[in-house]
C-alpha cells in the first residue's frame, strides 16, 4: 500500500453493487477478460516499455498453451490433428502481427488490447480480399490467435508475474477461466464493470471471504494497473487514488478473517443435518468450485458435496482435462465429501461460463450451446468425463458418487446422456477397468423442466434446484447484467411457484431435491425454501453457520405458513414485503435488516 501516500491523481469515485462484505485497499491489477469490448488506453512515455513488456509476456503464454494442446491432441487424436496448431504457432512469429503490434504501441502510446484489435482489423481487411478459398478462410485461425492473445493478456503468466501482496483485481467482467488461475492468497478484492449477485466471481467472493464490487461501468477503462484503491463491498462504493483523508473514513481490513470466525468445527467428525425447533433435519451442503474452497468444507460443518462445478478445470488445464487428471480431481472432491457424497456436474461450459477459446462467440450465449447441450453435442468431451466420473465412482472408497445434468430443458436429454453413461459402463469393465455406480440427475433451471418435472422425476434419481438460472431464465433476467439487476427476484411469486412445483413433483416420484442455487446461501430466502418443503441445501460453505443457526430457531411449521401466503403473492414486491415484515417481526435476532430483502426503487404502478 506503498502508493496510497504519495498519490498525486484526483480521486475518482464509482457506485456499483457490492456482492460480498469487507473493506479493501490495494494496488490495482487490471485484467483483460476477453469478454467484452476492448477499449483504448492513452498511455504515457514511462509506460509504454512495461506495455510492450506485457505484451511479449502474452504472446509467449499463447506460445506455450498452444504447444501443450499440440502435444495432447497429437498423443491422443494423432499428428494429423495436431497440424492446425502449427499454423496457430507460426502465427505467434508473423511481422504483419506481433511486430506490427509493437509498433502501434510505440507509435500510438495505446494498450496493448488495443493494438492488437486494430492490427488484427487490418489483417482481417487483407485476408478477405485474397482470391484463394483456402487462404481466405485462415481468418477463422487469426481470430482465434488473437483471442488466446487477448485472454493471455489477462491471463496466467501475467496474474501470476503481476499479483502483488495487496492486488485489487479490476477486470470488465471476471469469467471462472480468470477466477481459477487466481491465487487467492494475494487477491484483496475484485471490481468488475459488468456482474450481478450470481455471477460466479459473487460467489467465490462470498464463499472466500473477498470484498467485491461488481457493476462500475468504466473502471475498467479507467483505472491502470499500480494505480491505489479502495474497494467497499458494503456500500458498493470504490475508489481510485483515495487521498488520505477518504482512506481514513473507511475501516480498511488488512487481511481476510481467518475461517475459524463464528464457524462450527467439525474436525473428523461427520457433520450433522440442522434441525429446526419442531424437528425437521434439513441437510447442509457445500458446493464448491476451486481447490481453495475445499477447506472450508470441513471446517463449515458440510454433509458433503451438494454441487461440485467441474467446468472449472477447463480453466485450470487450458482446455479440456485429460480422463486421468479428472479422475484425480473427481477422487479428491469424493475424499473430501466424507460419507454424505458428492455430486459431480458435467461441465456446464457455455453462457457466462465460457472459456473455451477454440468455440465461436454465440450471438445469445445462455439460450445457446451451453452446459448438457454442450456435452451431448461434443460427445468426445462428455464420453471422457463419464468415463472418469466412473472410475472415481469405483476407486473402492464407498462415498457415493452421484452426476448431475446441467440445465436440463427436455426428458430427451436425459436419456440421451443415460445411454451414454451405459455404454461408457460396459466399455469400461470389458476394459477390465473398475467402474462404479453413480446416480444421475437432472438440474432444474429452465421453464420447461420445471414444467415437466413430473415425467422427468421418473426418469433421474434426484433433482438439483439452480435457482440461480432459474431466476435468470423464469423471467428472462441475465444473471450477469448489471443494468437489470433490479428485475432480478429469486422471490418473484413465479420462481416460488416454479420451486414448489418442482419439490411436489419430486415428492411424488419420492426421490431427493436438493436446492443448489444462491438463494440456499441466504438466512431469508432459505427459510422460504424450508416453508416451500426443501429439506436438502447446498451452499457455498461459508454461508452453512448462518443458515444453520437460522433452521435451529424456527419451526418447518410456521415457515410453512408463511411460504404458502408468498405462493399467493401477485408481485415480487408483495412477497418480499411479507418476508420482511413477518421474519423482521417474528425473530427479529435471527434477521436483522441487512439480512431480508430491501424494499426495490422501481417505479410502482
Ligand atoms: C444455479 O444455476 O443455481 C447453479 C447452482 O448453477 P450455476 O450457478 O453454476 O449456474
Ligand atoms: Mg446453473
Amino acid at each position: 500500500m506503498s502508493t496510497r501516500e504519495s498519490n498525486t491523481k484526483a480521486e475518482e469515485r464509482w457506485r456499483g453493487l457490492g456482492v460480498s462484505d469487507g473493506v479493501a485497499a490495494g494496488q490495482v491489477l487490471r485484467i483483460h477478460t476477453g469478454a467484452r469490448s476492448v477499449y483504448r488506453a492513452t498511455l504515457t512515455e514511462i509506460e509504454i516499455e512495461r506495455e510492450l513488456q506485457r505484451f511479449r509476456e502474452a504472446v509467449e503464454s499463447s506460445r506455450k498453451q498452444l504447444e501443450e494442446i499440440k502435444e495432447r491432441t497429437g498423443k491422443e487424436l494423432g499428428a494429423k490433428h495436431a497440424y492446425i496448431f502449427d499454423a496457430h504457432l507460426l502465427m505467434l512469429d508473423d511481422r504483419s502481427l506481433i511486430q506490427a503490434t509493437e509498433t502501434y504501441i510505440r507509435q500510438e502510446h495505446t494498450n496493448a488490447e488495443w493494438a492488437v484489435r486494430v492490427v488484427t482489423d487490418r489483417l482481417l481487411v487483407a485476408y478477405a480480399q485474397i482470391k484463394d478459398d483456402y487462404l481466405r478462410e485462415r481468418s477463422a485461425d487469426v481470430e482465434d490467435v488473437v483471442r488466446r492473445i487477448l485472454t493471455a493478456l489477462g491471463g496466467e503468466s501475467f496474474l501470476k508475474r503481476h499479483l502483488t501482496e495487496d492486488s485489487v483485481i479490476v477486470a470488465e467482467e471476471l469469467l471462472p477461466s480468470a477466477i481459477a488461475e487466481l491465487d487467492f492468497a494475494h487477491v484483496r478484492a475484485f471490481a468488475s464493470d459488468a456482474g450481478g449477485w450470481t455471477s460466479h466471481a459473487a460467489i467465490i467472493a462470498r464463499g472466500l471471504g473477498i470484498p467485491a464490487v461488481v457493476g462500475l461501468r468504466d473502471l475498467h477503462r479507467r483505472a491502470r494497473t499500480g494505480d491505489s484503491i479502495v474497494v467497499d463491498a458494503g456500500t458498493g462504493l470504490v475508489v481510485l487514488h483515495p487521498s488520505p483523508a477518504t482512506f481514513k473514513q473507511f475501516d480498511v481490513r488488512e487481511a481476510r478473517p481467518a475461517l475459524s470466525n463464528g464457524a462450527i468445527t467439525t474436525g473428523e467428525t461427520e457433520a450433522q443435518p440442522a434441525r429446526t425447533l419442531d424437528g425437521v433435519e434439513i441437510a447442509l451442503r457445500a458446493n464448491v468450485e476451486l481447490r481453495a474452497e475445499y477447506e472450508g468444507v470441513r471446517h463449515y460443518g458440510a454433509q458433503g458435496i451438494g454441487l461440485y462445478r467441474s467446468e472449472f478445470l477447463w480453466s485450470l488445464h487450458n482446455g479440456i482435462p485429460s480422463e486421468d487428471d479428472q479422475v484425480k480431481a473427481y477422487t479428491e472432491v469424493v475424499a473430501l465429501a466424507g460419507a454424505a457424497g458428492a455430486t459431480i456436474r458435467l461441465f456446464d461450459l457455455g453462457g457466462d461460463k465460457a472459456g473455451l477459446a477454440e468455440t465461436d462467440a454465440e450471438r445469445n450465449p445462455a439460450l445457446g450451446l451451453r452446459a448438457i447441450r454442450f456435452c451431448l453435442q461434443h460427445e468426445e468431451v462428455l464420453r471422457r468425463q463419464i468415463r472418469a466420473c466412473l472410475r472415481a465412482a469405483g476407486t473402492g472408497m464407498s462415498v457415493p458418487l452421484k452426476v448431475v445434468l446441467p440445465m436440463v430443458s427436455d426428458i430427451t436429454d436425459v436419456r440421451r446422456a443415460r445411454r451414454i453413461i451405459n455404454e461408457e459402463c460396459e466399455r469400461l469393465k470389458a476394459e477390465g477397468a473398475t467402474c462404479g455406480e453413480v446416480k444421475i440427475g437432472a438440474m432444474i433451471e429452465v421453464p420447461s423442466a420445471v414444467l415437466t418435472a413430473h415425467a422427468l422425476a421418473r426418469e433421474v434419481d434426484f433433482f438439483s434446484l439452480g435457482t440461480n438460472d432459474l431466476v435468470q431464465y423464469m423471467l428472462a433476467v441475465d444473471r450477469g447484467n448489471d443494468d437489470v439487476a433490479a428485475w432480478f427476484r429469486s422471490l418473484h411469486p413465479a420462481v416460488l411457484r416454479s420451486i414448489d412445483y418442482t419439490l411436489t413433483a419430486a415428492r411424488a416420484a419420492a426421490i431427493p431435491a436438493v436446492v443448489c442455487g444462491e438463494m440456499a446461501s441466504s438466512p431469508a430466502y432459505a427459510f422460504v425454501l424450508i416453508g416451500l418443503g426443501a429439506r436438502d441445501l447446498s451452499m457455498t460453505a461459508a454461508a452453512i453457520p448462518r443458515v444453520r443457526r437460522m433452521i435451529s430457531g424456527i419451526h418447518a411449521e410456521r415457515a410453512r405458513q408463511i411460504a404458502a401466503e408468498c405462493l399467493q403473492c401477485e408481485t415480487a414486491d408483495d412477497s418480499e414485503e411479507l418476508v420482511r415484515t413477518r421474519l423482521g417481526e417474528e425473530w427479529p435476532q435471527l434477521f436483522p435488516p441487512e439480512t431480508l430483502p430491501t424494499a426495490k426503487e422501481m417505479d410502482r404502478i
